[in-house]
């Protein structure tokens, strides 16, 4: 099963990819995670993508219709993928809907992450993920078992986001609202759409989106 997280910067998308992955095997493509690591290793993508990022804009919808494509080309796509943070522009969707054609996939569900848009400031702001592993935590709402320690790998080590600030995110939400949000009706269009409550807890936003993987 291929499917779609949707949502603004903050709705909750990371921390649900990262849960179906280790309990259902399906695959995590996060477009932002794969650019952090461009920009790390200082690869020609990176080096174009860094500024862009910084300031909260959309990388060139071709530049990251190249890096999916090659991504879900991979053997171990075949378990299954979630997109995480792709499509982000109606180019970037069309190219979707092309490539999974030409290689006999198709997309079974977008479910969309519906959230308030004052509470997502406060998750960015409070974000952060342990450095070795990338499991992802909240000062506020999800910290580590044990104070300072990561609860999947033990790293005493975390990173928070240079974008992940107030500033920043007025411009990232501005690029949803103009850019994303668009791809609602051209997905509700095909039937493939599906809203759960990202406002609710944790636990219950992962319920309620096994509930529309299994049909609902
Ligand atoms: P996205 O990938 O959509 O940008 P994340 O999954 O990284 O969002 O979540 C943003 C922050 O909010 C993280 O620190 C995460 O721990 C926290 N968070 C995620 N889901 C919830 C939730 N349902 N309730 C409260 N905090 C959440
Ligand atoms: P969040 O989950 O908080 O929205 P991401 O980690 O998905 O953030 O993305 C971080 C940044 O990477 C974005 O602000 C944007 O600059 C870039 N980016 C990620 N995915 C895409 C995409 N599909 N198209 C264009 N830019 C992208
Ligand atoms: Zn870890």
């Amino acid at each position: 099963m291929n499917i779609i997280l949707l949502g603004p910067p903050g709705a909750g998308k990371g921390t649900q990819a990262q849960r179906l992955q280790s309990e259902r095997g399906m695959i995590q493509l996060s477009t932002g995670d794969m650019l952090r690591a461009a920009v790390a290793s200082g690869s020609e993508l990176g080096r174009k993508a860094k500024g862009i990022m910084e300031k909260g804009e959309l990388v060139p919808d071709e530049l990251m219709v190249g890096l999916i494509e090659d991504r879900i080309a991979q053997p171990d796509c075949l378990k299954g993928f979630i997109l995480d943070g792709f499509p982000r522009t109606e180019a970037q969707a069309e190219a979707l809907d092309r490539m999974l054609d030409k290689k006999g996939k198709t997309l079974d569900r977008v479910v969309e992450m519906e959230v308030d848009e004052q509470a997502l400031t406060e998750r960015i702001v409070g974000r952060f993920s342990c450095a070795k592993c990338g499991t992802g935590y909240h000062d506020k709402f999800k910290r580590p078992k044990v104070e300072g320690v990561c609860d999947v790998c033990g790293s005493k080590e975390f990173v928070r986001r240079k974008d992940d600030n107030a500033e920043t995110m007025k411009t990232r939400m501005a690029a949803y609202r103009a850019q994303t949000e668009p791809l609602r009706p051209y997905y509700a269009r095909r039937g493939v759409l599906r809203k759960v409550d990202g406002m609710a807890a944790m636990d219950e936003v992962y319920r309620q989106i096994t509930g529309v993987l299994s049909g609902a």
